[in-house]
């Protein structure tokens, strides 16, 4: 696989998007972020690293720290996870309320914010430091001893986080959180707020395209558990746009309002693509574009 040439490509069909979509604003600290930013990294499972364009430059990771929170609380916790929170996708908007009332405190996924919610408490009662968990497996995948949640874009996200606040609230009143419904906000704010890059971001994801495997060689979860986690990626990780993400680049992932996307080819490597512009959906224009194009290209997807 040429990744140079198949990256090369996929930014100039990323820079071809200039102008479309909107940089995410109802977090306000988000909005400051260069629409015209672009990066995108290659971490190939035999440990080579490619990146173009903005690909060591930091950027809000918002849900992609969804896939860590979901990875990191079943690693520490196994199966039990699932009775708090569904694997189906939600066809309604990441942040929606409505679903959570007919389905009685139970949310459809961990990748919509009311599952982020309850997997951030569990993974608080397991280790009692849910954004540390993931702010140090991040580090430590990634060789990047800097990486930290931006306080700045945390504080932000509290002061305009009725939305969360309403949905962890709801949660709680049917007992599906465990801690403190502030608690739970305050680490969910925390890992959301985690500012990393291209780079870190296809390091740290890498061991899902290792089935599992960690760089260092010791094992985060079996190999099924691994393909569990892909699944659920694949059906729900980019937001209500999963279908049409599976029918244009068919590969796992997971997407955030910062503008980045992860995505894993199992058995080969991982890939990241950011630009801060948001299609309807939530998610990048670039990015999804700079991902098809790599796949169209290479041929290379799960299908
Ligand atoms: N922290 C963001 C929120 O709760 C995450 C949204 C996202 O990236 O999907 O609204």
């Amino acid at each position: 696989m040429d990744y140079p040439r198949l990256l090369a490509a996929a930014e100039r069909a990323a820079r071809a998007t200039t102008g479309q979509g909107r940089v995410a604003d109802y977090i306000p600290a988000l909005a400051s972020a260069d629409p015209e930013s672009f990066g995108m990294a290659v971490a190939t499972v035999d440990g080579r690293l490619y990146g173009v364009g903005d690909w060591e430059r930091p950027f809000s990771v918002q849900s992609i720290s969804k896939l860590f929170t979901l990875a990191l609380a079943l690693a520490h916790g196994g199966d039990g996870l699932w009775q708090g929170v569904g694997r189906e996708p939600s066809g309604n908007p990441f942040n929606s309320l409505v679903q959570l009332e007919t389905e009685h405190g139970i949310p459809r996924n961990p990748f919509i914010n009311a599952g982020a919610l309850v997997v951030t408490d569990r993974l608080l009662s397991l280790t009692g430091d849910a954004a540390g968990a993931v702010r140090d497996f991040l580090r430590q995948e990634s060789g990047n001893p800097l990486l930290d949640t931006d306080a700045e874009v945390a504080a932000s996200e509290a002061a305009h986080g009725h939305r969360n606040a309403a949905l962890a609230h709801f949660i709680a009143s049917h007992d599906n959180l465990h801690n403190p419904v502030e608690a739970v906000l305050e680490h969910y704010y925390a890992h959301c707020a985690i500012a990393t890059s291209c780079r870190d971001l296809v390091l740290a994801g890498s061991f899902l395209a290792r089935h599992g495997a960690r760089a260092d060689g010791s094992r985060l979860m079996s190999r099924s558990e691994a393909k569990r986690i892909n699944s659920v990626l694949l059906t729900c990780g980019t937001y209500d746009a999963a279908g049409d993400f599976a029918y244009r680049v068919g590969l796992p992932g997971k997407s955030g309002v910062g503008g980045g996307i992860l995505a894993i080819i199992p058995g080969r490597a991982a890939v990241c693509a950011w630009g801060p512009r948001l299609d309807r959906a939530g998610n990048s224009v670039a990015a999804v574009t700079a991902l098809d194009t790599l796949t169209t290209l290479s041929g290379c997807s799960v299908f």
